[in-house]
């Protein structure tokens, strides 16, 4: 990954790493958790860390920099949402989109600048896959909001750009930095993590992260249909997908949401909605239905609203926890990685 000057993000080092660093600086271990709390502010300069002698401030500025992207672009939308498109100092660009629900403010930030999954509805896989982000990158997009909108945010998703899973590694050094005490403090269950069905990983994350919410894109009440918008579906099959989120359950004593984005004519019938109800009934699952985002480009059109309440309604008479994705920002722009693309 290119740098700014071959120096390395700083927003990528756990405590402990860093009081690694303030010994090979010849520095004091508790300096480590005073610049992780600093960071954790959102501060863009080392000069901000007022309490850090000016030596070690130098010493880190030549070593280190505060990735906290740019945006580039940004949308406001009358219900207050905000949608930005970061930039990264190599120019790598992601979105991440600010909400405000009842329970408090959430972001939807991005795991990967682009994706390699392929859903056939979904802009942020047209292009392929740019590059995974690192950790920091991930926690920067929170950082860099919370320094534009001036609210306190509460909740991440991790629902914008890209497969979570297929950057386990940058995934698992988010959900540690913005989990830690000495930092941003962000409690377990206030994160969420989107997943198109990597099984294997599936399994990993409820051993590491039991605690972290999981929402499984469906899409499709069955193997046939779910390979035609999803090719992961090829690779990992319905009946273990099905069988390791019942997994995923036993061993969290979680539910874990499934999203489905209602396609007019695709997925939208009775009989698709007898299936699902089928397929979920009798354990710890909740379906989440999504109004389809239509994309430039994509042939698919949303399901009217009358369909998506039938097909609701099927579901609800089969005693499957239920609920429609509220629509926010509609007035601004229209599916996640359609910003990036209007270059
Ligand atoms: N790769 C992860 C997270 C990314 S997208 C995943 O697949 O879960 C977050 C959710 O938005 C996923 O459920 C995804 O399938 C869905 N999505 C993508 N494009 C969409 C669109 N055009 N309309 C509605 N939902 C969409």
């Amino acid at each position: 990954m290119k740098t700014e000057d071959n120096k390395k993000n700083i927003l990528d080092y756990l405590p402990d790493e860093l009081e690694t660093v303030a010994s090979e600086l010849g520095e004091k271990k508790f300096r480590a958790a005073q610049i992780f709390g600093w960071l954790a502010k959102g501060v863009t300069s080392f000069d901000d860390m007022k309490n850090i002698p000016a030596s070690l401030r130098t010493a880190l500025d030549e070593r280190f920099y505060i990735g906290i992207p740019e945006a580039v672009r940004r949308q406001e939308s009358k219900d207050g949402t905000v949608k930005c498109l970061f930039e990264f100092p190599d120019g790598t660009q992601v979105e991440s989109v600010f909400m405000k629900y009842e329970y408090g403010n959430s972001i939807c930030i991005s795991s990967q600048s682009g994706c390699r999954m392929g859903c056939t509805f979904c802009a942020s896989t047209m292009d392929g896959l740019d590059r995974s982000l690192t950790g920091g990158e991930m926690l920067a997009q929170v950082l860099a909001m919370r320094n534009i909108t001036g609210e306190d945010i509460g909740h991440v998703v991790v629902m914008g750009m890209g497969e979570p899973f297929d950057n386990y590694e940058g995934l698992s050094g988010f959900i540690r930095l913005i989990h830690d005490k000495k930092g941003y403090d962000l409690g377990l269950r206030n994160i969420t993590v989107s997943t198109c069905g990597l099984i294997p990983k599936i399994r990993e994350f409820a051993v590491d992260f039991p605690q972290v919410n999981l929402a499984v894109s469906l899409h499709a009440p069955n193997q046939k249909l779910r390979e035609r918008t999803m090719p992961v579906a090829k690779k990992y099959k319905y009946d273990d997908l099905m069988k390791a989120c019942r997994e995923y359950t036993e061993l969290t004593g979680r539910r874990i949401t499934f999203e489905y984005a209602v396609i007019d004519g695709v997925n939208d019938s009775a009989e698709c909605a007898k299936e699902l109800s089928a397929r979920m009934k009798g354990w710890l699952s909740h379906v989440n239905l999504i109004p389809l985002n239509e994309v430039k480009g994509r042939e698919y059109k949303t399901a009217n609203g009358n369909s998506v309440a039938a097909f609701k309604k099927i579901l609800e008479s089969n005693g499957v926890a239920v609920t429609v994705r509220r629509t926010l920002g509609s007035d601004i722009d229209a599916a996640c990685g359609q910003l990036r693309r209007k270059k």
